[in-house]
């Protein structure tokens, strides 16, 4: 039996160290056999790539620990469960169904980019076994994400960022 609980609190720590980094607050996990093979959050700010959300730097660490173990990572996907604090995006739900991961399960829905069913059902168009469950521990994943877009919780370390890119702050939405 998969501890849900314990799993979402570990993805909402790595969510909060998201949060102290300047970087969109989204932690996620990937638990293979009981085992952590992949954790991280957002780095699109620290990256400047859009596309370096959370999951998909799982992804690349997933792929690294099959590699490193000589495992298919096809055997090796379909027995993962993803813990996120974030209904995954558009772009994340399809990497993860294209990878036919066992499960996904997350914290706070995602009403603008949501790939699970909140904007778009990624699902219908894909012939996976993959199930979702959201809303777990979701009060807390939704209070990280109004902290980082209010920008004022004072234990957050100013972004290493030049002056001016604060106005950009808004588009970090784009990158939930
Ligand atoms: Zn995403």
């Amino acid at each position: 039996m998969m501890d849900i609980l314990g799993w979402m609190d570990v993805a909402l720590q790595k969510a909060n160290d998201s949060l102290k980094a300047g970087e969109v607050p989204v932690g996620c996990l990937f638990v293979y056999n009981n085992e952590v093979i992949a954790i991280g959050n957002n780095a699109v700010n620290e990256t400047h790539n859009a596309t370096r959300h959370a999951e998909i730097n799982c992804i690349d660490q997933a792929l690294e620990f099959c590699k490193n173990k000589s495992l298919n990572y096809k055997n090796v996907f379909t027995n993962v469960d993803v813990i996120v604090t974030v209904e995954p995006c558009i772009m994340c739900t399809s990497a993860l169904y294209q990878l036919r991961v066992r499960n996904i399960v997350y914290g706070c829905a995602n009403d603008r980019f949501g790939g699970c069913f909140s904007v778009f059902s990624v699902p219908n168009i894909y012939n996976s076994e993959t199930k979702i469950m959201g809303g777990v521990k979701s009060d807390i994943a939704m209070a990280l994400l109004k902290e980082f877009y209010k920008g004022t919780n004072p234990n957050t370390p100013k972004p290493k960022v030049k002056k001016g890119r604060k106005t950009k702050k808004c588009d970090n939405l784009e990158y939930i």
